[in-house]
């Protein structure tokens, strides 16, 4: 016997989300609120100070890049400048790519492209055959 979700429900739902979306946004006021609480307004990597007024370049960056882990001791949160969390997200993509470009000890076919210097040796290459003395 399956009970079934009737589908005039589906405002309730739409509710629920509304209200899910709410909490989550009022969730996240919170924990900007306690991380500076916690922390000196200063940037975890570039050591920036912060005031009232810029304040609001100052973002509280999640260690584990899991938002809804939120631990009260702050262990969680690191402060960091726009410039500096911007930074700290694209090296986090950059190791979820390789991550997701398979065995990091085995180069994917023809990884050659990838090599720096392969475009070098051709630039060397050609200057050697052309000689201009
Ligand atoms: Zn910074
Ligand atoms: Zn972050």
């Amino acid at each position: 016997m399956k009970s079934r979700i009737p589908s005039s429900s589906s405002g309730k739902l739409d509710q629920i989300v509304a209200t899910a979306r709410r909490s989550r946004e009022q969730r996240e006021r919170d924990y900007r609120e306690q991380a500076l609480k916690l922390y000196p307004w200063i940037c975890g990597r570039c050591t920036r100070e912060f005031n009232r007024q810029n304040l609001h370049e100052l973002t509280v960056h999640h260690r584990d890049h899991d938002h809804d882990h939120n631990p009260p001791d702050g262990s969680n949160w690191e402060l960091l400048c726009l410039y500096c969390h911007d930074n700290e997200h694209q090296r986090r993509e950059e190791a979820l790519t390789h991550i997701g470009g398979g065995d990091p000890g085995r180069p994917a076919g023809g990884g050659a492209t990838h090599n720096p210097f392969a475009n070098l040796k051709t630039l060397l290459g050609g200057g050697q055959n052309e000689k201009t003395e």
